[in-house]
């Protein structure tokens, strides 16, 4: 690719990128954007194009990286969220499973079917809380076209409903200290993504975690890769006919209605945004632990 090519696809991609921030009103003047950096090449994307599009309207950012304990991988991934904070000038938080819940991924994934579930829940939960402690009104994260459609396929195969109502680029905001998401890279295929790094030449670590071959998630993945390189444009017509059925169709909103969604409460050890009396995390705590005692 010669250098107006090169140029070519960067406005390209910042044209649909600040194209769908715009079309869906994710963020308005006077905000402030947390973004989820993990400093992988989606959330690092997610950087650099908020922080153009802070040169179009008036908004704050801040960055929060969470650090889950996964040795030999998330450390690349820490310093690649550091190095691009550093350069655009954005303000890092650092967290990890360590200081904020007692724990690494490795010391207690193997008490769950997948790392991926504790991995997500507290993940979430530490964005989440971080995210309304500074007075973020939106959390910003790297879903790309390739995660939005594997999630819901995923959905699907769990017969997930509830899942289906957070089909979208912008989730309402439900509760007062859940912080709504946003997801500008929403129409964005993962290889693109891809490419817009290594043309850069950005730092961004694209190792796969060592526990994602085990997912639900990877299985989907790969589904959704081979079907692409069957028929291109698999993927594109996945999204545009949930987008017709679930946004258009208002029938995530239906769903949302029909399931009580809305109805969060505050989980009864922690205060944290609960659809049950005890959180997914407090939940998960108490399974850690009775775990890790019955190791002594
Ligand atoms: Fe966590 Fe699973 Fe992602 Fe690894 S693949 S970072 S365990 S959610």
């Amino acid at each position: 690719m010669n250098y107006l090519q090169k140029d070519e696809f960067n406005s390209h991609m910042k044209k649909r990128i600040i194209g769908l921030i715009k079309d869906w009103d994710l963020i308005q003047e006077g905000e402030l954007i947390a973004v989820a950096l993990s400093g992988g090449k989606d959330s690092v994307l997610t950087l650099h194009m908020l922080h153009e599009f802070q040169k179009e309207i008036d908004f704050e950012m801040v960055a929060i990286a969470v650090d889950e304990g996964i040795e030999g991988y998330r450390s690349h991934g820490m310093h690649a969220a550091e190095k691009n904070a550093d350069f655009l000038g954005v303000k890092l938080l650092k967290k990890s499973f360590k200081d904020e819940a007692g724990f690494t991924l490795d010391e207690v994934y193997s008490f769950f079917k997948s790392a991926c579930i504790p991995c997500g829940v507290f993940r979430r939960n530490i964005l989440n809380k971080t995210a309304y402690e500074i007075g973020a009104s939106k959390i910003a994260t790297g879903h790309n076209l390739d995660d939005e459609i594997q999630s819901f396929l995923m959905s699907f195969a769990r017969a997930d409903l509830v899942k289906f109502s957070k089909f979208g680029p912008k989730l309402d905001l439900i509760h007062p200290q859940l912080v709504p998401r946003i997801k500008p890279l929403w129409n964005i295929p993962e290889k693109e993504v891809g490419i817009w790094a290594v043309l850069n030449d950005i730092e961004v670590h694209f190792d796969e975690c060592p526990y994602s071959n085990l997912s639900l998630r990877a299985r989907t993945k790969d589904f959704l890769n081979r079907a692409e390189s069957n028929s291109t444009g698999t993927k594109k017509a996945v999204l545009k006919s949930f987008t017709k059925t679930f946004i258009e169709n208002k029938l995530a909103e239906k769903i949302k209605e029909e399931m009580g969604v809305a109805q969060l409460n505050e989980c009864q050890i922690c205060k944290e945004p609960s659809s049950a009396l005890i959180c997914k995390a407090c939940e998960m705590k108490d399974i850690i632990k009775i775990n890790m005692e019955s190791d002594i």
